[in-house]
């Protein structure tokens, strides 16, 4: 029987919430698939800062980097804001990544045909469209230096540098060619090499890269564009490959086209070792607690980790049509819900998605 080693980081918010819901499934869908899980829990972010005083405890990194997958609900939260840099939610979970050295970010965005309607785009738009945003995770100008503040005769001044090496563009490209390959084929590259020097050297890597890979076609777009073609047309797209600003941007609008911020997982992938899967929405502090979370996106992560980190398609395939059966049946949490739907709270939910599991092996 395969076993695996999990760390599971609850973080902050609504993060034990919906961690709670994908626990129960994991530990559904692994006997009915020969699976053991090693479950371990470590605080990160706030609950790290609570715990050890640090957002990301020396313990907690271990653990992930031991792991054979690690699955992240969420890390933030007001009572944290005014912390020193270091010490804040974000800053531990910027060091986790850097820490197990993932470069890569992975946001798929399928629209499930029952959620059609809850896209703010018109169904003409928006049904069919599945792309995936490949963002690099660990270097341009969020890691870049120099960075700081300083003060001079004029004023304040604040600065951050944006740079890749060509081996950060090469290592972030090779994973946008591979997955654009497995899937329709077509890798759209988004930079700004139009004014940033930066840009032009990335768009030179991801040409030279295109000469070996005659399988995929290649196109570039300048990131002002891909903003507005994201909203005009997205099913132009298949796989979306860009740096960490760019991407961090898009990504955010990718997901809406979905109608919730609580539908999407995303996986953060190094070259080798453990991956990180976590839903691409934060720690949603004005719900928290109120069990209004939607735990949906935290079970396409388990799901999602399931597939990429572990090898386990079926199992994963199991926890994806309990998504659809529940949706299917009109249940939804209160950021998806729509008239003729039932309303329920996150934990409602968790129950329902039990039900539907089971649904699925019966069919
Ligand atoms: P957010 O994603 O937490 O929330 C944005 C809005 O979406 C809120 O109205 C929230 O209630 C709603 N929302 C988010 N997830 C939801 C879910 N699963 N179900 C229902 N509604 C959901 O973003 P924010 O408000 O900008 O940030 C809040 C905190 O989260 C901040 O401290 C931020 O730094 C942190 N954050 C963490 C991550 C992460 O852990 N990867 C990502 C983004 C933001």
């Amino acid at each position: 029987m395969p076993s695996y080693r999990i760390t599971l980081l609850p973080g902050d918010g609504i993060g034990p919430e919906i961690t709670a819901v994908a626990r129960s499934l994991l530990e559904a869908v692994g006997p009915h698939h020969g699976i053991s899980f090693d479950v371990c829990e470590a605080p990160v972010g706030g609950a790290g800062h609570d715990a050890e005083g640090d957002p990301l405890p020396t313990e907690t990194l271990k653990r992930c980097r031991d792991a054979d997958a690690v699955l992240l609900a969420a890390i933030g939260g007001y009572e944290y804001d005014n912390l020193p840099q270091r010490q804040r939610p974000e800053s531990g979970l910027l060091r986790l990544r850097a820490g197990m050295d993932l470069f890569a970010n992975l946001r798929p965005v399928r629209i499930l045909p029952v959620l059609v309607e809850a896209s703010s785009l018109k169904r003409s738009l928006i049904e069919a469209v599945d792309l995936v945003v490949v963002r690099e995770l660990t270097g341009g100008i969020y890691f870049g230096e120099p960075r700081g503040r300083i003060t001079t005769p004029a004023g304040e001044r604040g600065f951050n540098t944006m740079t890749y090496s060509d081996q950060e563009v090469d290592r972030i490209a090779a994973v946008g060619f591979r997955l654009a390959a497995e899937r329709a084929g077509r890798l759209c590259s988004v930079d700004k090499a139009n004014v940033l020097e930066v840009s032009q050297l990335w768009r030179e890597r991801v040409n030279t890269m295109a000469a070996a890979h005659p399988d995929v076609a290649v196109s570039h777009m300048y990131v002002d564009n891909a903003a507005m073609q994201l909203l005009r047309n997205p099913r132009q797209f298949d796989v979306l490959l860009t740096g960490n600003l760019f991407g961090d941007i898009l990504s955010d609008a990718a997901a809406m086209l979905s109608g919730s911020i609580g539908m999407l997982p995303s996986a953060s992938l190094g070259s080798d070792g453990p991956g990180l899967f976590e839903p691409i929405h934060g720690s949603a502090p004005d719900i928290a607690g109120k069990d209004l979370a939607n735990p949906l996106a935290m079970v396409l992560s388990a799901a999602m980790m399931l597939r990429v980190g572990l090898g386990q398609e079926e199992a994963a395939t199991d926890l994806e049509r309990a998504v659809e059966q529940v949706l299917l049946a009109g249940f939804r949490t209160a950021d998806l819900m729509a008239e003729g739907c039932t309303q329920l709270g996150c934990k409602a939910m968790g129950e329902q998605l039990l039900v539907a599991l089971e649904g699925v092996w019966q069919a």
